[in-house]
């Protein structure tokens, strides 16, 4: 109930980064005899104890397959299994359980969609993306207007990194079948409104896919109240392992579109006649999954379940806002995105200095950060760079460390000049 809700988020204790930064092991380690300052949490994060315990602990004590055997092993990784389904469900609080696929990440849940929905679009219908896109919201929605002969349309970027949303609303219309959009771009930082963009595509009839590979992080995420049709995220983005991740989708389109891939736990009854289809979700569920994959995300969100989400956001935006202030000093330093509702990415580009030779020096001193296009070229295309350093920060990193970044970032420059 709401109540004992309430009640479990009074019994939290309040964020603290020291506490937290206990439960993950890799930030005691040294690079170069540096320790390490990992600011790359946009490509991935990393992991708490008690997801890399359940690793273990499946690998060397419980390891079997599941959904088909009647062993004692298999009926306790298919419960496992299937409590992290429920996890999912309730940390994006989805209104069925059966509404949640597992999938291998954001990318995977993405060409899902793209494939099965994509067998109800016909020549001439139109497919909205944006142009803060990362490729794997981009190359699917290609192919797929290529093989169906649709026509492909991308809301245009301002220059603070926000979506023209007049521009957004001049694109919708009867054709528009569906709009894939990024809920926080990687590469800026930028959180969309795409709860107001859902409402705009719902009125014209289209669904709505929100990537949420950079929100499921940052933000409290709630399908029902965005109303969105779809929502992909991957699990080594939000403490859990690389090669698993979920796709949200509701119930009557799950139903009404067809399977993703054929193949075991799919079906309902197979001859060479003809096969039926399991029900949700196992129908976009073929073969063996990544059995500890799905289970430890269902530990990560866990994880950060029991912690202070609204203080943990809010210290996230003090490092953001530290980070920016201490950057805006330096020479030639130009922010690329700049929007009013940013995630705790910092990019940026330093006249005349390749970003790759800065990440370099920066590497050199232990902190980690990604420099290039970050999967989304036509972005950097729009600004006239070949990429950026960003820096993106989680709820583990310190105001400490951003001091040890700037320190390593002004030496870099001073000898790149
Ligand atoms: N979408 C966005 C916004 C991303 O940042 C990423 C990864 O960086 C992806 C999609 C793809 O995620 P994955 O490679 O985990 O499938």
């Amino acid at each position: 109930s709401t109540f004992a809700l309430e009640m479990k988020e009074m019994d939290k204790k309040p964020f603290s980064v020291e506490a937290i930064r206990a439960d993950f092991p890799i930030l005691q380690t040294e690079v170069y005899g540096k320790p390490l300052v990992y600011f790359d949490n946009g490509a991935t994060s990393q992991k708490p104890q008690v997801v890399i315990d359940a690793i273990e602990q499946y690998y060397s004590k419980e390891n079997a397959n599941i959904h088909r055997g009647v062993h004692y092993l298999s009926q306790k990784g298919t419960d496992a299994y299937e409590k992290a389904r429920k996890t999912i469900q309730t940390y994006i609080n989805a209104a069925h359980e059966h509404e949640i696929i597992f999938t291998k990440g954001t990318t995977d849940g993405i060409n899902l969609v793209a494939s099965c929905f994509g067998e109800l679009i016909h020549e001439g219908d139109e497919i909205i993306i944006s142009a803060i896109e990362h490729h794997s919201n981009i190359v699917p929605w290609q192919m797929l207007c290529e093989r169906k002969k649709a026509v492909l349309k991308v809301i245009p970027v301002l220059e603070s990194g926000e979506l023209d949303q007049e521009a957004y609303r001049a694109l919708l219309n009867e054709k528009t079948k569906l709009v894939s959009c990024t809920h926080i771009s990687n590469s800026l930082g930028t959180i969309n409104p795409v709860k107001e963009m859902i409402q705009q595509a719902h009125a014209v009839g289209a669904k709505f896919l929100v990537d949420g590979a950079q929100s499921i992080q940052h933000l409290s995420i709630d399908v029902q109240d965005l109303d969105c049709d779809f929502f992909a995220f991957s699990s080594h983005k939000v403490f859990g392992p690389t090669g698993a991740g979920a796709l949200y989708g509701k119930e009557d389109i799950l139903n009404a579109i067809p399977p993703y891939q054929g193949g075991g736990d799919m079906i309902a009854k197979v001859t060479f006649e003809k096969t039926t289809y399991n029900e949700l979700p196992f129908k976009f569920e073929a073969g063996t999954p990544h059995i500890i994959g799905g289970i430890a995300t269902g530990i990560a969100l866990e994880y950060l379940s029991s912690l202070d989400l609204e203080g943990l956001q809010a210290y996230e935006h003090e490092l953001l806002t530290y980070a920016e202030e201490q950057l805006k000093v330096i020479e030639g330093l130009r922010f690329i995105g700049t929007a009013k509702e940013k995630a705790s990415v910092c990019s940026f580009f330093i006249d005349g200095l390749h970003p790759f030779d800065v990440g370099t020096l920066l590497d050199k001193q232990g902190i980690a950060v990604r420099t290039g296009h970050h999967c989304t070229q036509p972005i950097m295309d729009f600004y006239k760079i070949p990429g950026t350093i960003r820096a993106s920060f989680a709820f583990y990193n310190t105001k400490v460390e951003i001091d040890q970044f700037i320190k390593a970032l002004k030496r870099s420059v001073d000898m790149l000049r």
